[in-house]
């Protein structure tokens, strides 16, 4: 590649550089019109209209018909998709009792999808066994080639160190102590893989397909067995210096409380996780219940698993109200099995906002349901091998080298 040294060289070298940059918008938005990729990029129209024509006579963009989603309440106007057949993502997530994968093409779409129930926690090799196996599956259902995986996003429902690849905490995930996840996974299947935690896998998913389609700024809420935070900022996950950021269910609430396994005290997770709630509506008729069950029971009025989904709704609000302050987010999206109680958790939430946030930040939040739940971090591993982190990552330098190597200079 010609380096800027002359005047055409630096042409050149600049028009690379915007056709990986519309190659790149189209990737992340599945499909967007022209007059978008202009905002996106900053670029002229006359400058995204030369890239595009050139993009489609090369065979790597093409138009697609929305008139039927416009009926549907979808943008209207010609939209632009890349047209990559051959060359797909794949999303693998590990949940504490079942391997789930996804395989999906460049334009966003899920083309299969298999899932797989194991003692996820205590079988960690088995695990990555499986996914290896479910992944040959899945390529073979829709007919691609292993070559033709641009790049692997994989879940594990706890904690990342995204530096070594590993679980970040052996009291989370007891089976998986001392494994280098990524690398174990890279090494069955020949392909880099990006490891990221639930929480913000469940933001990926949100951003790309669900509630934070059209925004770019908010906190979405794991509330589930255990509480976390995917923060997106400017449209992009914030991880922090170790991967860790986001870690609301170790907010303290209460310094003299009940000893958490992180070794704090009175952390939210000691009050408003699925096992403390569990635990506070104890046994009724005989049966001791699961979150799920307490959930289901909520939504049909019961009174005391209500109370117990509101009291876990007002302390979660207590800490995200923290984060309201922090990063004055314009929606906050609240994900996991407990979102399921629906208002029954999000009234009081909203209302523990109100009153313990900066008036500014708390009046302007948003704050609703995700759209996905069960298959949050499924879709989330999708996105990530989709989205690609900030530089650095597998997918977006192949996606980029594949697009430099089939567009003329
Ligand atoms: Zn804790």
């Amino acid at each position: 590649m010609p380096g800027p040294k002359n005047a055409d060289g630096t042409l050149a070298w600049l028009r690379r550089r915007n056709r990986q940059r519309v190659m790149e918008i189209l990737r992340m938005h599945g499909q967007i019109s022209q007059a978008d990729i202009a905002r996106a990029t900053g670029l002229s129209r006359t400058t995204v209209s030369t890239l595009v024509s050139e993009l489609k006579e090369a065979g790597l963009v093409a138009d697609i018909d929305t008139k039927s989603a416009h009926a549907h309440g979808g943008r209207p106007g010609v939209q632009l998709v890349l047209r990559n057949p051959s060359h797909v993502v794949v999303g693998i997530d590990f949940g504490h009792s079942h391997v789930a994968i996804a395989v999906a093409d460049l334009a966003h779409n899920v083309l299969a999808e298999r899932w797989y129930d194991l003692d996820v926690n205590r079988e960690a090799a088995r695990a990555l066994d499986v996914a290896a196996d479910l992944f040959a599956e899945v390529l073979s259902e829709v007919s691609a080639e292993r070559t033709s995986v641009l790049g692997v996003g994989m879940g594990i429902p706890g904690p990342v160190d995204r530096a070594h690849g590993t679980a970040g905490s052996a009291t989370i995930l007891p089976g998986w102590v001392g494994l280098r996840i990524a690398a174990e996974m890279e090494q069955r299947l020949e392909i880099p893989v990006q490891i990221e935690n639930d929480a913000n896998l469940g933001a990926l998913a949100e951003l790309t397909w669900g509630a934070g389609r059209d925004c770019s700024n908010f906190a979405y809420i794991k509330a589930a067995t255990g509480i976390g935070a995917g923060i997106v900022i400017n449209g992009r996950l914030l991880r922090g210096a170790t991967g860790t950021a986001g870690e609301i269910g170790h907010t303290t609430l209460d310094e003299a409380g009940p000893l958490c396994y992180c070794g704090n005290r009175g952390c939210l997770e000691t009050v408003a996780s699925g096992p403390a709630i569990v635990q506070l509506v104890g046994r009724v008729n005989g049966e001791t219940l699961t979150l799920s069950r307490i959930v289901e029971l909520a939504s049909g009025g019961d009174l005391r698993c209500r109370r117990a989904l509101a009291d876990a709704g007002r302390e979660i609000g207590v800490a995200v109200a923290g984060l309201c302050n922090l990063i004055n987010p314009e929606r906050v999206i609240v994900g996991g099995l407990m979102s399921q109680s629906g208002e029954v958790l999000l009234a009081p939430l909203r209302e523990s906002i109100r009153r313990h946030a900066v008036q500014a930040a708390a009046e302007t939040v948003d704050v609703r349901a995700a759209v996905f739940v069960e298959r949050a971090e499924l879709l989330g591993s999708v996105a990530l091998a989709l989205l690609g982190s900030d530089g650095g990552d597998p997918a977006q330098n192949r996606v980029a080298a594949l697009s430099q190597a089939e567009s003329r200079p």
